[in-house]
């Protein structure tokens, strides 16, 4: 490989560069290159760009010796790179000319990308966000996650059905990536601790049964302006020992091979966890893998650098997504205490003063915990360690004068049956700062999940709502839009989004009304030209677009959206001669392989665009389409093009949706529940440019706890009882009667998620939507508010609260 030379880069053009990159480094000619050989020599030309500026951003952090920012995370959805780095370095049109003067076209390419799709949903794609904002914002930043050969799955949809096929983004290579062999560490599990000096104090030696060398692949994460070039250090893991030599010649050519298979079983796929248990073994080894590289990686770095361990916390600053990289508290405690022979309450402090952990789900069945027999198994010497935080925070809390069920409820140990290890008390006691991701979510965590615990820690909650970055989910997304508003507000917002609500003061004009809905109108002729190309389905781009994208779960409420979908089905044929607002109910979403209920709504969704996409009683006035594999490259393409964003989780369950704050920024108005975010959207919003319907958390608890009746609520809704019967009696599904039997009498005998409480609630508001709609001017004007008043949910306001109120960073 040429390695980048910035002083013959400044100056040659692009399209010679390019030109030399095709032949040097992918090694063809311009004349036998093909379109793919195009793809990796363009991204090879930007990133030249960005690796002299990624250096001086390395040489700086040193240079300044500053407080670093390590956020860890298991999942990082950070789908294409190669718009995002040219948007952020202003790059996009020297490249398309560049490119055009070979003959090729740039989107064309950009076609051949494939995403990096390392998440389940909203929490991975959080990470993503974090990162660009992260180096927009010029603070040194390190990600740490797994390397995922095949990611979660990709999903292909055969009649109707789910069907999880491997994702193969490697499978060409990744020209954005930087093996680090160099960068490698030995990550042990299982064995056996003893203590080598039993008389001299409590020194112990854990010596694992086996190790694998987790070693790391950089991927350059570019700020706004190309200001800051961070770091995603992905690990992958390789055996000691690659081939056993003897094996092999003896004639066991498998066998030899067998470590290296184990090793790389560790970072083959992700979990599909989101809100859902997974519980296996390969989970938790997966967890501690990168917990322990990334935390060896940086003690490393700062004893290096830096050279006192004590002064840890004022250099770094680690940040937990979710739970899933709990163990690291347990693991820079062992560090601390085995390693560098500090004592375990010092030890315990800086670990404290250093790791912040963020909660994202209130779900009982998505808290993690493992059985402890397998933990101890697993992972002797933290078993030990976790035993002894337990041992102070429950003598805290005895001194404080907590009750048994207190006491009980803040153990790291749940005791109550199989004896399982609690991975948020985990987290809670070894962070110095606890927060969630919306307002609600927030005091939900202090009233339930945590309430013990922020009563023995008081000071350590705290909210940062989220947030997404504007430079994805609007300048690249939509550039359509982002032209129309620099037209009208010049372009400052670019630097500044919250500056979008200079937009208000023109809400009201029509010219401008005029220019966002052509852009609209734009965007949903191509998307409807993808929809076809997909799905085979024609749309009407003048249709209402009504879009649930999202992760598919029945707290989400996928249901409850098709139930009254079929309820607008049998009235359209009921009353065809009424004034109906043309739709395009459009779906998609990935279900975790082994959710049944969550696989049954995909093939319900199927069954019903089946049914009426080819009833002539309906025509155009609804179709319904379920988008296959959803991932971020097709939300940058629904999400611009959607009039309606639907939000319609059961009060109190979504911690805080981000795809809401997508869709609001491209000027979709929200039908949601008061739920999550969606909440401080309606806040800033005005709850005249929103939609909002159904119980609030609150009733939600009362209803649940006060004898909920789904049955009598379903027949006392004529509406709702006969979608229901049709769905349940088999008009979907005439090749299979009985397939939603189970689902349907689910909703009467129980109904957790109360879609026949909001269902009436729901309806009245899909029609409030469609009379909305019909004021052509009043929706433009709405939907023009919604783009003026949502900057507050950028990334980068979220990342500046982190910044200063937990990291200590800025
Ligand atoms: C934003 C996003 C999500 C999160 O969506 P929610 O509606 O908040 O659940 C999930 N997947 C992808 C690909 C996203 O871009």
């Amino acid at each position: 490989m040429t390695p980048a030379k910035p002083s013959d880069t400044a100056g040659t053009d692009m399209a010679a560069r390019l030109v030399d990159t095709l032949r040097h480094r992918v090694g063809k000619d311009e004349r036998a290159a093909k379109p793919h050989d195009w793809y990796t020599a363009a991204v090879l030309t930007v990133r030249d760009e960005i690796i002299d500026r990624w250096m001086e951003s390395t040489r700086r952090t040193y240079a300044e010796s500053g407080k670093r920012v390590y956020y860890l995370s298991l999942e990082f959805l950070i789908g294409r790179l190669l718009r995002d780095a040219l948007n952020n370095l202003d790059l996009t049109g020297e490249l398309a000319r560049a490119l055009a003067a070979n003959g090729m076209d740039l989107s064309h390419l950009e076609e051949l990308e494939p995403d990096a799709a390392l998440g389940n949903g909203g929490l991975g794609r959080l990470a993503a966000c974090f990162m660009e904002s992260l180096a927009s914002l010029d603070i040194p930043a390190y990600g740490y996650g797994i390397r995922y050969v095949n990611g979660m799955f990709r999903q292909r949809i055969d009649d109707g059905n789910q069907v999880e096929l491997p994702e193969t983004w490697l499978s060409h290579g990744n020209p954005w990536e930087f093996d680090r062999r160099e960068s490698a560490y030995r990550v042990g599990f299982g064995g056996e601790v003893v203590a080598v000096n039993p008389a001299g104090g409590d020194t112990v030696v854990w010596t694992p049964a086996e190790q694998v060398e987790a070693s790391a692949v950089d991927t350059p994460v570019v700020g706004w302006r190309g200001k800051r070039v961070n770091t995603l250090r992905l690990w992958t893991a390789h055996a000691l020992d690659p081939i056993r030599l003897d094996a092999f010649n003896a004639g066991d050519h498998v066998g030899a091979l067998e470590g290296e298979a184990r090793a790389a079983s560790l970072v083959r796929v992700l979990y599909p966890a989101d809100s859902h248990k997974a519980g296996q073994e390969l989970r938790l080894r997966q967890e501690y893998f990168f917990s322990a590289a990334s935390i060896q990686d940086i003690v490393r770095r700062h004893m290096q650098y830096v050279g006192d361990i004590r002064t840890l916390p004022d250099k770094a600053a680690i940040q937990l997504n979710d739970t899933h990289p709990a163990v690291a508290v347990a693991e820079l405690v062992r560090l601390l205490v085995d390693v560098h022979a500090l004592g375990f309450d010092e030890a315990l402090d800086i670990t404290r003063r250093t790791v912040a952990y963020t909660n994202h789900t209130l779900l009982p069945e998505a808290l993690e915990s493992w059985p402890l027999p397998l933990f101890e198994r697993l992972l002797p010497r933290h078993m030990q360690i976790i035993y002894a935080i337990n041992a102070r925070a429950l003598r805290e809390a005895r001194a404080k004068g907590m009750d048994d069920a207190a006491i009980s409820a803040i153990s790291l140990i749940d005791e109550g049956g199989e004896r399982r290890v609690r991975m948020a008390n985990l987290a809670f006691a070894g962070a110095h700062s606890v927060n969630g991701v919306a307002a609600l979510h927030t005091e939900l965590m202090k009233q339930t999940v945590f309430r013990d615990l922020n009563a023995l820690y008081p000071d350590k909650i705290n909210n940062k709502t989220n947030g997404v970055t504007p430079r994805r989910w609007l300048m690249q997304c939509n550039p359509g839009l982002t032209g129309v508003i620099k037209d009208a507000i010049g372009p400052a917002f670019l630097d500044d989004v919250e500056k979008l609500e200079e937009l208000n003061a023109m809400a009201g004009d029509a010219a401008l009304g005029e220019r966002v809905a052509e852009v609209k109108r734009a965007n949903k002729v191509a998307l409807s030209a993808q929809i076809a190309d997909l799905v085979g389905v024609r749309v009407d781009p003048d249709a209402l677009f009504d879009v649930q994208i999202k992760r598919i779960h029945e707290y989400k409420r996928q249901l409850l959206n098709l139930i009254e979908t079929v309820a607008l089905y049998d009235q359209i044929r009921s009353h065809p001669e009424r004034d109906w607002v043309p739709r395009v109910k459009i779906f998609g979403g990935k279900a975790a392989a082994s959710y049944h209920n969550a696989k049954l709504v995909i093939k319900l969704a199927n069954d019903i665009a089946r049914r009426v996409n080819s009833d002539p009683g309906v025509g155009e006035l609804l179709k319904v389409v379920f988008v296959p594999n959803y991932n971020v490259t097709l939300a940058e393409r629904i999400i611009p093009a959607a009039d309606l964003s639907e939000q319609i989780s059961t009060a109190g369950m979504e911690a805080s949706g981000t795809g809401n704050m997508k869709f609001a920024l491209n000027g979709a108005l929200t039908i949601g529940t008061l739920d999550g975010a969606n909440i401080e959207i309606m806040e800033r919003v005005g709850e005249e440019n929103i939609v909002i319907f159904g119980m609030t958390a609150d009733e939600v608890a009362a209803k649940r706890a006060g004898g909920y009746d789904p049955r009598a609520v379903i027949e006392g809704s004529p509406e709702l009882a006969q979608a229901v019967r049709s769905i349940a009696s088999g008009v979907f599904s005439p090749d299979d009667k009985d397939r939603y039997k189970g689902l349907m009498g689910g909703l009467y005998d129980s109904d957790w998620f109360m879609v026949a409480a909001d269902f009436d609630a729901y309806a009245a508001a899909q029609r409030d939507v469609d009379a909305r709609w019909r004021d052509r001017a009043g929706w433009r004007e709405a939907a023009i508010r919604n783009v003026a008043n949502v900057g507050w949910f950028s990334s980068d306001r979220t990342i500046g609260e982190y910044a200063r109120d937990i990291w200590g960073v800025l």
